[in-house]
């Protein structure tokens, strides 16, 4: 049985931190059907509404190996990964990230500079890809997204202890939600 046969798209939002559903490793999407495409567009568009670049299926509740982005946010630069793996990973660069399920948080990364991807379109064509600076950023912050890994896990011991504070008020809002 399809996953998505369960879920009411149209109700899905995004879920923050420390929502245990975001802990969950993505299972490979198989049915490339048109609940897939409304699950896509769907992601779509709570990712503009938070003024994000990327959104991966775990941020709405979903244990599935896809996300979505856009890094310009031109109209046509939309684009989809369905069962991503990161195939190749070189040099270094550190830059500040922000992730839509953990608000009010921009901490540095340090993450691979050039990044190629491998991944399936919305019809399930394989296809790779490689992207530096933002677009490596993304392939890297929305694949650990698909393996239930968060920013919070990347983040250095400094930044952990400078961000307890917000971590904390967001576990918080959690518990009693
Ligand atoms: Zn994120």
């Amino acid at each position: 049985m399809n996953l998505l046969d369960a879920v009411d798209i149209p109700s899905l939002t995004i879920i923050k931190y420390p929502d245990p559903r975001l802990r969950m490793p993505g299972e490979t999407v198989t049915q490339f059907d048109e609940r897939l495409h409304a699950l896509i567009e769907k992601m779509f568009e709570l990712m503009y509404k938070g003024n994000g670049v990327g959104l991966a299926a775990q941020q709405v509740g979903l244990p599935l190996r896809l996300f979505v982005a856009n890094p310009t946010l031109a109209d046509d630069d939309e684009r989809v990964y369905v069962n991503p793996e990161l195939i190749e990973l070189s040099g270094t660069a550190e830059a500040e990230e922000g992730c839509l399920s953990l608000p009010n948080l921009s901490v540095s990364i340090k993450r691979a500079a050039v990044v190629t991807i491998r991944a399936m379109d919305a019809e399930g064509n394989v296809f790779e890809e490689t992207g530096e600076d933002l677009l490596a950023r993304i392939f890297q912050h929305e694949t650990d997204h698909t393996e239930g890994r968060l920013i919070a896990d990347r983040m250095s011991p400094i930044a952990k202890i400078a961000n307890r504070r917000l971590l904390k008020e967001l576990e918080e809002t959690f518990a009693s939600s």
